[in-house]
């Protein structure tokens, strides 16, 4: 430890997979002043924060429902966010059923192969569909959560008909970004996180963590 604190948390992101933290470490990486991203942006394990049910019936209520449960678990400035599929045709489903529309939650090869046998008979003109994202922020106060903003990202493209690529997670095989000839699964990491719609969320909601974290710093 170089200075008094420098090694505490402080900003949580209420998520336990691996890849959204290093996402947003590097989307913060220099963005305020004594901000050490790689000790003190932590995950909701590291900073001993509750799992919390995803009870919300849209995107943005979900990423709500987890920043404000973290930050009041811990009292520091927590991130959420909440994604999935949306497909035309199917009037925005899956949506936030999108990690359990097998049945089985977690299942991407299930749902995958479901979406894709539902669709089997839809012409390529109405395939479309994108990956949405919310992401919020919440701020703790002395009485509650002082602030709270949400905001969104998405990914527009057509469903393939059979999973392509090697890379990636859930439906990036079948999604194929607009004006590409690549699926998301057939994209390097920098390239997805790039046009993703959870890089254009956290993007959007850069400034607030920015200048919650420095007030947070100054109280
Ligand atoms: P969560 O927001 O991490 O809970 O994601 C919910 C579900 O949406 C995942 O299990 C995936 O099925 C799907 N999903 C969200 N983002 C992506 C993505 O970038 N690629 C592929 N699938 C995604």
């Amino acid at each position: 430890m170089s200075a008094a604190g420098v090694d505490q948390p402080r900003l949580v992101l209420a998520t336990h997979n691996k890849g959204k933290l290093k996402e947003l470490r590097e989307l913060l990486r220099g963005q305020v002043p004594g901000l050490d991203v790689d000790t003190q942006v932590v995950d909701a394990a590291a900073a001993g924060a509750p799992d919390v049910a995803e009870t919300g019936v849209t995107f943005a209520e979900n990423s709500l429902l987890k920043a404000r449960a973290v930050a009041e678990a811990t009292g520091l400035v927590a991130i959420a966010d909440d994604s999935g599929l949306a497909v035309d045709v199917l009037g925005g489903a899956p949506g936030i059923f999108s990690a359990r529309w097998s049945g089985r939650h977690g299942d991407d090869v299930a749902n995958l192969n479901l979406l894709l046998a539902q669709l089997s008979d839809v012409p390529d003109s109405f395939r479309g569909a994108a990956f949405v994202c919310a992401a919020a922020l919440a701020v703790p106060g002395p009485d509650g959560i002082a602030q709270e903003t949400v905001e969104y990202g998405q990914l527009e493209g057509t469903l393939l008909r059979e999973p392509r690529g090697e890379g990636g997670f859930g439906y990036d095989p079948v999604l194929q970004p607009a004006g590409m000839d690549r699926s998301c699964a057939e994209l390097t990491s920098e390239e997805k996180n790039a046009i993703s719609h959870r890089g254009q969320a956290f993007r959007a909601l850069l400034p607030s963590i920015v200048s919650a974290l420095l007030k947070a710093g100054s109280n």
